[in-house]
């Protein structure tokens, strides 16, 4: 988003992200710009959970089974096996405050977690018994990955065919970050290959995704039109959180959940 009105004065994002602001064109404008940091992580870190469940454990084939395609004649010990989630492996890229939320449900489900950010946080190893390691090794033996890094330079198509083919063929990716994280062709490939076993994304490239696009023709993957903060107590939350700093942007005044400043310290 590039402001063109001469009179904006101030951005205020219903969101933790705000990848899609020119920050820069907004610090060279004097354009305060506020986000809603905080407020979602829980939420956020709920529907991270939701989706790697429903991933596993192949809650949309049942509901299409029983409720969509009338399949359910009698009990069959057979059908629609899913995986453990209990005990296996979680790699969290990018555990920031939604990522730290995520650690501890996965903790509650005695998931090993490992995770992976630049900056390394003893005090998190210690508080919930994750475990550092390299990206690469994180892809390597996790049996769930879930993303949560902001969209940067740095991060756009963090994951693409390399990373894909380094994870286990049974793992399964969960995008709750941004679109971009994810080369969507690549993991289309990855998924039909059975190069990995199954994906979910809250957040696609673009947004909302091409009815087209191959992705949507699978049935290993769960694909949620960005869901993450989507409940009624936190969207209320985020709206004041919002109001809040725009109308101190208006002012000229401190924004209370600012990115960008007015007057730019920041
Ligand atoms: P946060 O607290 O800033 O955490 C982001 C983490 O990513 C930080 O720990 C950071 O650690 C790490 N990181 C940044 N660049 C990285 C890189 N190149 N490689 C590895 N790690 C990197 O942010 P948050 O509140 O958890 O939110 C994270 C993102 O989730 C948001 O930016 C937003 O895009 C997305 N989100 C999506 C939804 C949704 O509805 N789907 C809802 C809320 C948020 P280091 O600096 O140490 O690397």
């Amino acid at each position: 988003m590039i402001a063109t009105s001469p009179n904006l004065k101030a951005i205020s994002v219903v969101g933790v992200g705000y990848d899609h602001v020119h920050v820069e064109t907004c610090r060279e404008r004097g354009i305060a710009v506020g986000h809603t940091p905080g407020i979602l992580s829980d939420t956020t870190a709920d529907m991270t959970m939701a989706l790697l469940l429903a991933t596993a454990r192949n809650i949309v084939p049942a509901y299409n089974h029983v409720q969509v395609s009338k399949q359910w004649k009698y009990y069959d010990p057979n059908i629609l096996w899913g995986t453990d989630v209990h005990h296996a492996t979680l790699g969290i890229v990018g555990m920031g405050r939604i990522g730290h939320a995520v650690a501890k449900r996965a903790r509650a489900f005695d998931m090993r977690v490992l995770y992976y950010k630049r900056e390394r946080r003893p005090d998190w190893e210690e508080e919930l018994g994750v475990e550092y390691v390299t990206f690469e090794n994180l892809l390597e033996v996790s049996d769930f990955v879930t993303l949560h890094v902001p969209l940067t330079e740095e991060t756009t198509h963090l994951i693409g065919e390399a990373e894909l083919a380094l994870m286990k063929k049974t793992a399964i990716l969960v995008n709750i970050a941004r679109g971009p994280v994810v080369d969507h062709y690549a993991l289309y490939d990855a998924l039909k290959q059975g190069q990995i076993a199954g994906a979910a994304v809250d957040v696609t490239e673009p947004e909302p995704i091409n009815t087209d696009h191959p992705l949507l023709s699978l049935d290993n993957v769960i694909v949620a039109p960005h869901l993450g903060s989507a409940t009624v107590q936190t969207r209320m939350k985020m709206a004041t959180m919002a109001m809040e700093n725009l109308l101190a942007g208006l002012k000229g005044e401190q924004l209370p959940y600012g990115v960008l400043q007015p007057n730019f310290p920041r």
